[in-house]
Parts: structure tokens; sequence; C-alpha cells
């Protein structure tokens, strides 16, 4: 059961407590049967509710999925114009949009959405994100199938624009609805029409609910919105009675390292991290590299690690060797685009001893220089870092970085995250604490779905509010 006093069994620990189902081979995905390992100090149960929600949906998934007859039942509807009979078998289709960590927040969201509305989570992961997650469903596949009819219409805006839900609000208001379309699309990226926001209300709900395919383009963490919506509140509370653990339990659960990026992860760990006696996560994330002097990043780092005693004082004054070191170890895990950081935090302990003598040693695994689109190893890479930083003690992360959200949801962690810099200026103060391990969702709704006047959804119930590395958005607390 959920909250037993017992202590936790290997097996309990094995299926990180009932999130995972048994019965998949153990050897065509690792990381499901090791990371509990790894996550030890930082772990929390699934509801019993969410547990059985997960296997509820893994049987219809299973039913549902690829290459099954329901499967083509359904593609059989897209190519007719309308739908007249409801099916069990209903789709969201997740199309990547923009990075790693953009990517990995908004899979997550349409999973929750999965979930509360009885569809099948598929995702077309393209030619970049092939090799990074195994199967999560059992017996089953997530991966949309290449001969996906709709795949052209993916990146033409006309066709998104035509059959958008804001289109179809705009049809439903004026004519009414007579007929149910076989698909829309669900356009709710950063950049976005603001008429598709339209799709966190109850109303709009009501209308997708027969639609056999929704497409969903977005790179947002939208999950606070469920726990406004009158339809979904009630599960969700049920689903998360710990609101601050919808990332950590659902992305542990979809997330699952493959094999290949598994062995990234654990040699990298075993090799610097695991003999320290604590790791600090630092993530550095610089949005615009021009403009930003690298150097104000790094006093803002070194400036954030003193105020909030982070990071190991250094002793100026003493150079030589002293007498008596302290026996203990850190590990500092830099990630980041640029060796600059890793660079001069690693000469620094090595040329200064640390005031209370105990050994520091710096570590970073890549440096890519810049984010390359469509390119697996590169992501493959990012998704090895984020893991990586996931399994800190400690985690000082960079506002607005998704990439910094998905390790602080997967870790369990409220993450230091540094203020956004761009010019000679260290913020004062350089860094803050997080107000929750959620991730941050950056384009709420800024409007009441019936009265249509404006709302803050950082106001309307006391476990959601504003985040505070990017004020107008909102994070589950
Ligand atoms: P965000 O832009 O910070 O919100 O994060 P995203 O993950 O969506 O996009 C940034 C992308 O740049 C990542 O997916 C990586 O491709 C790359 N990137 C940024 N920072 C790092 C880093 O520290 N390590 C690696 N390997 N890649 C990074």
């Amino acid at each position: 059961s959920n909250h037993s006093s017992s202590p936790p069994s290997e097996d309990d620990e094995k299926f990180f407590y009932g999130l995972f189902p048994p019965g998949i081979e153990e050897d065509s995905c690792l990381s499901r049967y090791q990371s509990f390992l790894y996550h030890r100090s930082s772990y929390y149960k699934p509801s019993s509710h969410l547990q059985s929600k997960l296997r509820k949906y893994e049987k219809l998934h299973r039913a549902c999925g690829p290459n099954t007859k329901s499967y083509r039942n359904a593609l059989n509807k897209l190519k007719s114009n309308q739908v007249n009979q409801t099916s069990k078998c209903n789709y969201i289709v997740w199309m990547p949009a923009n990075g790693l960590g953009n990517r990995m927040v908004s899979m997550v969201s349409s999973f929750l959405y999965a979930l509360l509305t009885n569809r099948i989570l598929l995702v077309d992961f393209g030619r970049d994100m092939r090799d990074l997650f195994c199967e999560p469903f059992p017996k089953s596949s997530w991966l949309l199938p290449s001969h996906f009819p709709l795949k052209r219409e993916f990146g033409n805006d006309k066709v998104r624009h035509s059959h958008s839900v804001g289109s179809l609000m705009k049809k439903a208001a004026n004519a009414g609805m007579e007929t149910i379309p076989p698909y829309l699309f669900l356009n709710l990226n950063h950049g976005g029409d603001d008429e598709d926001r339209i799709f966190y209300c109850d109303k709009t709900q009501d209308h997708l609910q027969n639609i056999p395919w929704l497409l969903l383009l977005s790179d947002q963490y939208f999950v606070p919105s469920f726990f406004l919506l009158p339809s979904f509140e009630e599960e969700v509370k049920k689903l998360f009675p710990e609101k601050e653990t919808v990332f950590y339990h659902l992305g542990h659960y979809i997330f699952n390292p493959s094999n290949h990026i598994w062995g990234l992860i654990t040699r990298f760990y075993e090799a610097y991290l695991a003999g320290a006696d604590q790791r600090i996560g630092l993530q550095v994330r610089v949005f615009n590299p021009k403009s930003t002097p690298r150097q104000t990043v790094l006093d803002q780092i070194l400036a954030c690690g003193k105020k909030e005693e982070l990071l190991p004082q250094i002793d100026t004054q003493i150079s030589a060797a002293r007498p008596t070191q302290n026996g203990t170890s850190k590990a500092i895990l830099v990630t980041s685009l640029y060796p600059e950081f890793y660079e001069n935090i690693k000469n620094m302990y090595w040329t200064n001893p640390t005031l209370t003598g105990e050994a520091v040693g710096v570590y970073q695994p890549s440096h890519e220089a810049y984010q390359h689109f469509g390119d697996n190893m590169h992501n493959m890479k990012a998704w090895a870092e984020i893991y990586l930083l996931s399994l800190s003690n400690v985690l000082v992360t960079s506002a607005w970085s998704t990439f910094g959200y998905v390790a602080q949801g997967l870790g369990g962690l409220k993450p230091w995250f540094l203020y956004k810099t761009n010019d000679q200026h260290i913020p004062d103060p350089p860094c803050g604490r997080d107000i929750s391990r959620e991730p941050c969702f950056h384009f709420p709704l800024t409007f009441d779905c019936n009265s249509k006047a404006k709302v803050d959804a950082g106001t309307l119930v006391p476990y959601i509010r504003h985040c505070q590395d990017l004020p107008w958005g909102v994070k589950l607390v």
C-alpha cells in the first residue's frame, strides 16, 4: 500500500514503489530497474490512485496502440470528414518543438492530459529523439508510426491554424457544432495563437471529448492548468495528493533512459560523482551568448555560491598545503554549452585550498558550444546531463531554463536559480531559492473562461503561485 510503515522491500524499490508495471523484460530497459539505486536519497511514493490509473492506461494503450485493429479503424476516420460514432480509442499526438527540456516538459503535460481524458499518447520523435528513452508502455509502442497520414500537415502553419481549437470554438459559438471533425490541432507553444489558449477552458474540453485525433504542438509545462479546470481538478488532486510531485512521478514513468544513455549516465556518475560526500549540480544556461559577458555570469555564480553557502569557500591567504585535510569531498557537476565556467571553477579549486580543507572535484561532461537542431547525439548528451544533474544533493539552475526544470523535477529538488542577466551587472541578489520542485508554466491562461475578464492565474488558488524565476509564469507548490 502507499503509506505503509514497513520498510520498503527491494522489489518495492525496484518498481519505484508501484510506479512501474511488472512484466517488462529487464534487459530491454536497465534504467527502469536500476534507477532506484541512484535516487534513494529523495524519493516520493506514487499515490495508489496514480498506480491504478497507470495500470489502466497501459491496458488501454495496448488495446489502441499502433498495430492494432482499433488503431487502423481510427486511422480510417481521418480519411472521412466527420465522425459519426464515438470510440474508446482516442489519441493525442505529441509533436516536438524547441529544445529537449521544452520537449520533455510538454510531453509530461501531454501524458497527464492523456490520463485525464483516456486518450492514447503517441509521440513523433523525428530524426533526433530516437535513442533517448525506453518504450514506457508494456507490450506496445508510443512511437507514432511513420506512415501516419497527417505528418506533412504538422509543419504547415496554415493547416494548423484552420484546424485549430481556436477556430473550432469560434465556429461552435457562431453556428453550433453539428459535426465532429476527425482531428484538431492544439497550438500551445510559446509563440502560438492566443485564441488557442481557450484549450484551458472547460467548455472547450467538452467539445474535444469525441474528436478522435488531437495533434499537439507545445513547448510548455501546462500541467498547472488542469488544477484550475473544474472538470479535471478533482481527479488530478486525487492522483497527486502531493502537488509538487507531478513531474517527479510522470517524468520517471515516461522518461527512462535508453540502455545507451544509461551507460553514459552511470559511467560518468561512477567515475566522477559517486565517491563524493556531496554532489552539487550547476546548470549554466546563457540565453544571449553575444550580449552576456561570461565574466558576469561567472561572478554571479560565485556570488550566489558564497551568499547561500553552496560552494566551498577558498582560502586566498594560504596557498601552501594545509597540514591536515578534513577528509571530505565535494563534486561539482557543471553543465553548460560553454567550457569557461567549468575551467574557471576547476582552476579556482586547484590553485587555492578550501577553508574547510575539503577536496573539491569539478567536472563537465560536454560543451557543445551552441544548440544543435536535428542532431541525435547532441540530444543524447543533453539528456544524460539533465539526468546527472537530477542526481545532485544541491542543485543550482538558471532562471527560465526548461533544461534545468527537468533536472529539478526528476530529482525532486528545490533548486537555487541564477537570476537572468544579459549585461555587465550581477543581479542582486544573484540567485533565489525555488518555492517548489515543479517546473514553471510560462504562459498560463490570462482570462477567465466565462467572463473573459483578465485574471492572474497565480492568485486563484493557494497551490498555484507565481514562479520566482519568471514572474508571469505559474507553478504548483
Ligand atoms: P531551455 O532553452 O534552457 O529552456 O532548454 P531546452 O533544453 O529546451 O533547449 C536548450 C538546448 O540547448 C538543449 O536541449 C541542448 O540541446 C542545448 N543545451 C543547453 N544547455 C546545455 C547543457 O548544459 N548541456 C548540453 N549538453 N546541452 C545544452
